[in-house]
């Protein structure tokens, strides 16, 4: 086992320590034979990552990118493209891995999300991979987000059952805008969050993912957060504006299904049901 970590990441030896241990954990609990090496970098390019993480297929080697990252989401990325490292060593690679939905991604999302909570469990003190010393501006949001199949220049305040008065959403997180970007209702989609995981999205009927988001286009509005408040009868992650937001950044995005795949959303296909009930009920 190789580990290698960039030093401007500025973890803590504690932080080493658990990263070290987490990979050996993943190795044990996938399982992986052999060498391999794992990066955790500062910088995407120069090792060829072009969202968050990549396997190289063939080479029992991946790259996960940290900076500004929560460390338990760069553990998960690890454990989530070592499962990628396990499929190619037991031969289940022999295609292209990025498709939302598909048996790679799904286990490996699911294998990740198992490995995590276990390693938190297995012995005392690794709990504090959920701490988050090396996040600047970690406890005051600057900005939130809100997604739109539409394009405006203005956010405009409008009444909804779960407000008291007209207001504009937004959430916590880019997952949630995105998913925001096409049109759905509870019959399309279980929506919800479990401990300090990423957003997961859940299909309730067969190809959701690709009938609602591919190819479909939308626009992410980036928001001053300071006049958004938090209401009880939203979701934690939700927050509302009873004044019109500043818009700070308007994004484009082309594809809303590639944005959701590049993201950190947990994506659940329906014929994954059963994994996604074993993933919310712990
Ligand atoms: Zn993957």
């Amino acid at each position: 086992m190789k580990l290698r970590l960039a030093k401007d990441l500025n973890y803590s030896p504690e932080q080493m320590r658990l990263a070290g241990e987490f990979v050996v954990f993943c190795a044990e609990s996938l399982p992986i034979s052999g060498e391999y090496t794992v990066h955790i970098v500062s910088d995407r390019e120069s090792h060829g990552i072009t969202t968050t993480a990549v396997y190289e297929v063939g080479n029992n080697t991946c790259r996960v990118y940290a900076k500004d990252r929560h460390f338990a989401d760069v553990l998960r990325s690890i454990a989530h493209e070592m499962t990628h490292m396990m499929q190619d060593q037991t031969g289940l690679i022999t295609g292209p891995v990025q498709d939302a939905g598909g048996f790679h991604e799904d286990q490996a999302n699911s294998k990740a999300g198992e490995i995590i909570k276990l390693f938190a469990k297995s012995k005392p003190g690794r709990k504090k991979i959920y701490e988050n010393k090396n996040l600047k501006k970690k406890d005051k949001k600057l900005v939130v987000y809100h997604g739109s199949p539409k394009s405006f220049n203005k956010l405009r305040l409008k009444p909804h059952v779960l407000l008291s008065k007209p207001g504009v959403f937004a959430a916590d997180n880019i997952e949630q805008a995105l998913c925001s970007l096409q049109y759905w209702n509870d019959d399309t989609f279980d929506q919800g969050v479990v401990d300090d995981d990423p957003l997961y999205l859940h299909e309730k009927k067969p190809n959701s993912f690709e009938s609602v988001y591919k190819e479909k286009e939308g626009w992410i509005y980036v928001l001053d957060a300071s006049s958004f408040v938090h209401e009880d009868n939203l979701m934690r992650t939700e927050l509302v504006s009873y004044s019109e937001p500043t818009i700070v950044k308007k994004i484009y995005i082309k594809d809303v299904l590639k944005a959701l795949q590049k993201s950190n959303l947990r994506m659940f296909s329906y014929k994954n049901t059963k994994s996604f009930n074993e993933y919310i009920k712990e």
